[in-house]
């Protein structure tokens, strides 16, 4: 199996099958350095699933996930997350009982300690540092003003926007956003959009799922359109909207 050099995530040839249901079939993403790139389809197109083959937590039926010229099939998610590739889900996965600041912090440590290993005699300086660095973050999503609020009693805009931050904080090399601004207003959707931009622009390479066609075409460099477990079509964003078979498939289909 062939990667070219500026690819990191490397999708080869995978297939996921659900007893009879072909969920993916054949599928071949490459995903470039510092590129945002995106995947698009109706429901059941089999979108998270292919996330869910890349952070590990699905196995495919056959086929390969290339990461950074390391083979991440067979790995578990927490290993995959050690090596720089990090998710936030589509429910955010938060802890409601501990302030914003603590949930931002808790990765910071983890990564340091390893899997969430809790070490009771970690220095006092060290913590102070975890903390600034937990504080700009804040400040970079735009939550810095709620750090002290129960992460529980954020709105859900809020909390997505938290577990983004618990995501950066991990500086991850590769960052996969499942329907990052599902059930957000259109103004909570466009704070998004310009805290991906932000994010764009420092160089993160990115894998996003969505349905808003507007969150699509301000992001994304390159767009890949999944229909029943296969990629359809792959281009520009320019190239992507004015196909026929994908405003078939994707427009046409149930979302
Ligand atoms: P999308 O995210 O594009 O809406 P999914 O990846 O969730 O699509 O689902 C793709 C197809 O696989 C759907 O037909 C769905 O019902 C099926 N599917 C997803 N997860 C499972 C599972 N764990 N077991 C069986 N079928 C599944
Ligand atoms: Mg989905």
């Amino acid at each position: 199996m062939k990667t070219p050099e500026n690819v990191v995530l490397h999708v080869a040839d995978v297939h996921k099958n659900f007893g009879g249901l072909h969920a993916l079939a054949d599928i071949d993403l490459q995903v470039e350095e510092g590129k945002t790139h995106a995947i698009i389809g109706p429901n059941g197109a089999g979108k998270s699933t292919l996330l869910n083959v890349v952070i590990g937590r699905l196995a495919p039926t056959s086929g390969a996930v290339v990461f950074d010229g390391q083979v991440l099939t067979g790995k578990k998610p927490h290993e995959i997350n050690q090596l720089g590739v990090s998710r936030v889900f589509q429910t955010p996965e938060i802890f409601t009982d501990l302030s914003v600041l603590q949930n931002v912090m808790t990765p910071a440590f983890a990564k340091r300690d390893g899997a969430f290993k809790v070490n009771i005699f970690r220095p006092l300086d060290d913590e102070k540092a975890v903390r600034e660095e937990a504080e700009a973050t804040l400040e970079d999503v735009g939550l810095i003003d709620r750090r002290a609020v129960g992460a529980g009693s954020l709105s859900r805009g809020d909390k997505r926007r938290l577990e983004l931050a618990m995501c950066l904080i991990q500086k991850p090399r590769l960052l996969l956003l499942d329907e990052p601004t599902a059930g957000m207003s259109r103004h909570d959707t466009n704070t998004t959009i310009e805290l991906l931009k932000k994010i764009k622009s420092r160089g993160m390479t990115k894998v996003i799922i969505e349905h808003d066609m507007h969150v699509v075409f301000s992001l994304a460099d390159k767009i890949s359109v999944l229909a029943g477990g296969r990629i359809i079509a792959e281009g520009l964003p320019a190239d992507v909207r004015g196909n026929p078979r994908v405003q078939e498939a994707y427009l046409g289909g149930a979302h």
